[in-house]
């Protein structure tokens, strides 16, 4: 039976790391390490600076007091050491992560850490709405991931899978969107008269594109985007060449 490694940002409580792995049994030694509370936006954190406590709950099921980076690493680098899963899934995120969003979540960083790791990774996030149904996300999620531990691929390229709210049209390979950014700053007074902030507020809108994980998501297309950790942008290296004889003169003068 091939090891799945199954986290999220959610938390071990969240009903989509629930459904997707009773989905995973079918397929798979299920092995959870989650964190032990929300971590949405966590970004790819790692905590460096105090403790990690790591708990079992059940045969099969941990948490961690952590970041999902942080499961990622506790789970392969100790638990699994022996062992190493076979493939890393992430999720059911509850809502998108989709286009401009995907360098804050938690969710698509616990992929990212199995790629650092050389496991083949995926991400798995559903848009949440009216008519949305986890189950029906878990069982493609499932599928999914037993193709995909049918065909070894270049772990380096995880897969952010992001789920419509309604009854899938079909499946579109895509790139990530842009979003708008106008929500601002919602500024309140506490009961005691000071002032506090929330990031955003409405539900983030996104320029139209042709080929985006965006468009897929509103036509109802499960929308399946490769990403990769290597950000440099490749174009730009012989654009910005000159400055190496135009700077490197003052760098040795520094
Ligand atoms: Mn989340």
């Amino acid at each position: 039976m091939p090891r799945i490694l199954l986290t999220n940002d959610d938390g071990i409580y969240s009903e989509g790391l629930r459904k997707i792995a009773d989905a995973l049994r079918d397929i798979g030694d299920v092995i959870i390490v989650a964190p032990d509370r929300e971590q949405s936006a966590a970004s790819h954190a790692l905590t460096l600076n105090r403790p990690l406590r790591l708990l079992q709950l059940e045969e099969n099921e941990w948490i961690v007091d952590g970041t999902p980076t942080d499961c990622v690493n506790l789970a392969v680098l100790k638990l699994m050491k022996e062992h190493r899963p076979d493939i890393v899934v992430s999720g059911i995120n509850f809502g998108p992560n989709l286009g401009d969003d995907v360098t804050y979540s938690g969710t698509i960083s616990a992929a990212f850490e199995g790629a650092l790791l050389n496991i083949p990774s995926i991400a798995l996030s559903a848009l949440v709405g009216e008519h949305f149904s986890f189950a029906r996300c878990a069982e493609f999620g499932a599928r999914l991931t037993r193709y995909l531990l049918d065909r070894p691929r270049d772990p380096q390229i995880i897969l952010n899978i992001n789920f419509p709210v309604s009854e899938f049209q079909g499946v579109k390979v895509t790139r990530l969107g842009k979003r708008v950014y106008s929500e601002g700053i919602v500024e309140r007074l506490d009961p005691r008269g000071r002032k506090y902030y929330w990031i955003g507020g409405d539900a983030p809108t996104w320029h139209p594109g042709e080929g985006t994980d965006f468009e897929a998501v509103q036509n109802g297309y499960v929308s399946i985007t490769p990403l990769h950790l290597d950000l440099t942008h490749h174009d730009s290296i012989a654009r910005l060449k000159p400055l190496e004889e135009l700077l490197g003169p003052v760098a040795k003068r520094s």
